[in-house]
């Protein structure tokens, strides 16, 4: 007699085969990456869009924390405009790559844990290393350039900047290319996807363009224009590259903390660019008086900030960066 019991499938992420997909064609499909308790499968939604012509495979990749939305849009939005009888190439896009975050509408993955802290991840590791690892196993292989785009994090308002290692030639050429209004030097020698993909030798930048929660008009066409610039300049789609600013250099960055509770007065707006002791913002206690005064540490231009105004100590309101010195 058969037992009744079933064999309970193991689950092998494949690479993605660009062979099993038609040139000239797009393709939607859902992967099982990851299950649920039921054990019923997680599915991970991918997009194959292959051209007519021969060229490089550029992947996209968004909502790895489930609550980072302009990225969604900007894949749409550019898939949109694509002609696959003209595209020289592939792209290989993961619009929601936290599936189960997404879900909740939150940062994080299942298990609390930040995803971009556990790729490449494990396979016996814990949920969001084995989830990473489904990921990557899937889609780094077939890819040769990759663009994670993502905002700044709950309770956070970012400027359009991208994170780069710029001693790495291709990725800080594709990070200028981007259009961003900051290019912020990260050597990312961590557990970021951007970081498996640079390890597997994939120039790779991360963008992180804007607000979390929210899809914003402005970045969604900043961001198309800027994944559109790459493809031009990888000839993958024809047309002028559009550069519309100068993108300030940030050496580094830092955020700044209050070390008192209050009610927080910002004096910045994102993007500013801003003196050594320039006065960032001061705390009120309840009654309207003034608590303590927060002055800049350093010469810089303001990445983000904290959208919440209320503070406790060690409450972060400043993403400030230090502007490379030019040689
Ligand atoms: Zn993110």
């Amino acid at each position: 007699m058969n037992s009744p019991i079933k064999k309970s499938k193991v689950r092998k992420p494949q690479a993605i085969d660009l062979n099993e997909f038609e040139l000239g064609e797009r393709k939607d499909f859902f992967l099982h990456l990851y299950e649920f308790a039921t054990g019923a499968p997680v599915r991970v939604p991918f997009i194959v869009a292959r051209g007519k012509l021969p060229g490089p495979v550029l992947g996209i990749t968004a909502a790895l924390h489930g609550n980072e939305l302009n990225g969604i849009k900007i894949i749409q939005n550019l898939l949109e405009d694509l002609d696959l009888e003209t595209l020289r190439g592939t792209l290989v896009c993961a619009p929601v790559v936290n599936v189960p975050g997404f879900d909740r509408g939150q940062r994080y993955f299942s298990d609390g844990l930040d995803l971009n802290n556990y790729f490449p991840g494990k396979f016996n590791g814990q949920p969001a290393e084995q989830y990473a690892r489904s990921f990557v196993s899937t889609f780094l292989p077939p890819i040769d350039y990759l663009v994670d785009i993502h905002t700044a994090s709950q309770g956070r308002l970012n400027t359009l900047y991208v994170r780069v290692d710029r001693e790495a030639e291709k990725a800080n050429k594709m990070a200028k290319l981007f259009n961003p209004e900051i290019i912020l030097q990260s050597k990312g020698g961590d557990g970021t996807l951007r970081n498996a993909a640079k390890k597997k030798g994939i120039p790779s930048i991360t963008v992180e363009a804007g607000n979390p929660n929210v899809l914003q008009g402005k970045m969604v066409f900043d961001g198309e224009n800027g994944v559109k610039n790459i493809m031009r300049d990888l000839e993958m789609i024809e047309g002028d590259i559009k550069l519309t600013r100068k993108p300030v250099i940030c050496k580094s960055s830092s955020w700044i903390r209050t070390t008192g509770g209050g009610l927080l007065e910002i004096k910045f707006g994102l993007g500013d660019k801003i003196n050594k002791k320039q006065l960032l913002a001061y705390t009120i206690d309840p009654f309207g008086n003034i608590l303590q005064e927060y002055f800049a540490p350093y010469a810089g231009i303001v990445i983000g900030r904290a959208a919440y105004p209320v503070a406790i100590p060690g409450t972060r309101f400043c993403h400030l960066g230090k502007i490379e010195e030019k040689l």
